[in-house]
């Protein structure tokens, strides 16, 4: 593919970075992934930027992971046969996923996720990454992976995000949270006009602009810190190998066969609602 996968501008103090492939709700493909790393590092090196906003063309923040690939649908990129056994797999997920999340958790520089539409499993992790959130009063959270076997995805955002008890309903049930909801649980900063989203969350970053670089990011960093020392990024460490874990078992691995014999995504989505339902033995 040639047409790039993320845009890169910047206005002022304000570097924009935009995931760009509307057309499939701006599912992170590995291409993807490595130009949303190029353009934080290139954001990281220019010293006139001093906030990111984080925002997808089109409807739709991201849709996460692109699940084409794992109905073997997508191009072959470098990962494709590595991650067919736990080790590829563990390396896969490491480096594309837990790694590159938390390099944007831990950005120097303040960050904003400007999210519409949907904004679902990683699309949801890689938007709470940033440091502060503007949703559109469209935009919908979901994380609707566990009826296809995933222990959430690599990091476990929720309980930081929602609180304890409705992490659980929304892990469990899978249903999506609403903007306003969103706004009440504190996952979200500020809820705003759909189409005022990208105007008010260059607002937000100009005020966030102001403040000193140097002194911008001890605080960012030492409330990242109060977070870790709260058990965030130790939580995160079980999580990830207990999701690896989870990836592995026999229940995944059939569902994965399953998958893999489905030829659209409409069909995987099918199966994923059905849910895991008692066969009765007969
Ligand atoms: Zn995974």
């Amino acid at each position: 593919m040639t047409s790039p996968q993320v845009l890169y501008e910047t206005c002022a103090s304000v570097a924009t970075i935009t995931m760009n492939r509307p057309d499939v709700a701006n599912a992170q493909s590995s291409e993807l992934i490595d130009e949303l790393d190029a353009a934080f590092e290139r954001a990281d090196e220019d010293d006139g930027v001093r906030v990111v906003i984080l925002a997808g063309a089109g409807r739709h923040f991201s849709s996460g992971h692109d699940l084409k690939a794992l109905v073997g649908q997508a191009e072959p990129d470098y990962w494709r046969t590595l991650r067919e056994t736990p080790e590829g797999k563990f390396r896969h997920e490491k480096v594309m996923y837990y790694d590159r999340c938390t390099k944007i958790r831990n950005f120097r520089k303040p960050t904003i996720a400007a999210v519409q539409g949907s904004c679902i499993a990683a699309g949801l992790m890689l938007a709470c990454m940033c440091d502060l959130i503007v949703a559109a009063d469209n935009a919908v959270f979901s994380n609707p992976v566990l009826k296809m076997t995933g222990a959430g995805v690599e990091l476990l955002v929720e309980p930081w995000e929602l609180g304890i008890r409705k992490a659980k309903e929304f892990l469990l049930t899978g249903e999506t949270i609403d903007a306003q909801e969103a706004w009440r649980l504190g996952l979200v900063n500020k809820v705003v006009p759909a189409g005022q989203l990208m105007e008010r969350a260059r607002e937000l970053a100009g005020k966030v602009a102001l403040v000193p670089p140097i002194t911008a990011q001890i605080v960012k960093d030492s409330i990242n810190h109060t977070a870790d020392l709260m058990g965030q990024s130790s939580s995160w460490r079980y999580h990830f190998m207990a999701h690896q874990f989870t990836h592995n078992t026999a229940t995944a691995l059939a569902a994965l066969q399953e998958r893999k014999s489905r030829s659209t995504l409409k069909e995987v989505f099918a199966d994923r609602d059905r849910g895991d339902t008692i066969v009765p033995p007969h």
